[in-house]
């Protein structure tokens, strides 16, 4: 069984729509895939309508958190996406990325660069907006050759001259309302030191105490060295470990089924969530 958690589709920041992106899953030799939009679950109808025969979705969604001032990714499984609470936070989050869009934007025009929210927000297409759309914005311009060099000091990099900050949720309350809603966390490549600060492994015990479930280990922003300290730490713990692609589409280099997870820990997954069950593909049918 190859199984992939961590995706993202048109609905947030993937290049893929949803349909394309679970048809390319299915390609990949994929058995099951999760769809993890940053902050939305928008995705969600249109992958299951266009869900191959032999292909299983998880449906998930990578909150956007902060803690200690620092940022970083939750990943939510198989919660029950009309839950109020938990929908009302994700709403606010993604109603907060349209302003802090136009106030990199306008920065960016500051810096004497010509980009347009009417040109981010075509790049958008309607999804959740965020940092990338930006990004593949200054590479339309011809300001930086690629989307990775657009998250750099200068541009658009946590506390870079063009980075707006938005409202992100204390992951402890995301725990909390993510099993609220019958669904199961895990921390999103926790040392991915290169997209900025990190939070300490003490947070994560905290986190872990407070009911995270497990930590994304296999993940192409972590060294060899970095996953065997985080799979040790996640022992200590007692967290599931998780591997996965964070598949975007072409605005980033990894491709699907680069790191799976085991089926044992996927399975574990299943069993503790309860807010929705992996929809099992019959080929449109
Ligand atoms: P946002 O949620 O709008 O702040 O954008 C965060 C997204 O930007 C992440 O999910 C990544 O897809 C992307 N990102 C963050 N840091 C980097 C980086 N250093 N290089 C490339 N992409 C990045
Ligand atoms: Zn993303
Ligand atoms: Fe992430
Ligand atoms: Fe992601």
């Amino acid at each position: 069984m190859r199984i992939d958690l961590h995706t993202h589709s048109t609905a947030s920041d993937g290049t893929d729509t949803p349909a394309e992106l679970v048809r390319h899953a299915a390609e990949a030799g994929l058995d099951v895939v999760a769809l993890t939009d940053h902050d939305t679950t928008r995705g969600y109808a249109e992958a299951i309508a266009a869900l191959p025969e032999g292909l299983t979705l998880v449906t998930g969604a990578e909150l956007s958190c902060r803690v200690d001032g620092i940022s970083m990714h939750l990943l939510a499984y198989l919660f029950d996406p009309e839950e109020p609470a938990l929908l009302a936070e994700r709403e606010l989050v993604r109603d907060d990325r349209v302003p802090r869009a136009k106030g990199m934007v306008a920065k960016l025009n500051a810096l004497g660069v010509p980009v347009t929210w009417e040109q981010v927000s075509r790049i958008a297409g309607g999804g959740s907006v965020g940092r990338p759309h930006v990004a593949s914005a200054l590479v339309e311009l011809g300001v930086v050759p690629s989307v990775d060099e657009a998250f750099t000091e200068d541009w658009l990099a946590d506390g870079g001259r063009a980075h707006v900050e938005k409202h992100e949720t204390d992951p402890f309350e995301a725990v909390r309302l993510v099993k609220a809603a019958g669904g199961v966390t895990v921390f999103a490549h926790p040392a991915a030191s290169k997209r900025g600060r990190t939070v300490p492994e003490s947070t994560i015990a905290e986190l872990a105490a407070a009911g995270l479930d497990g930590i994304e280990v296999d993940h192409m922003d972590h060294d060899p060295g970095t996953r065997a300290r985080l799979r040790g730490l996640a022992q200590e713990l007692g967290l599931l470990t998780t591997g996965s692609s964070d598949y975007h589409g072409s605005r980033k280099t990894c491709v699907l089924g680069e790191y799976t997870t085991d089926p044992e820990v996927y399975g574990e997954i299943t069993r503790r969530a309860t807010g929705a069950f992996p929809v099992p593909g019959t080929g449109g049918v």
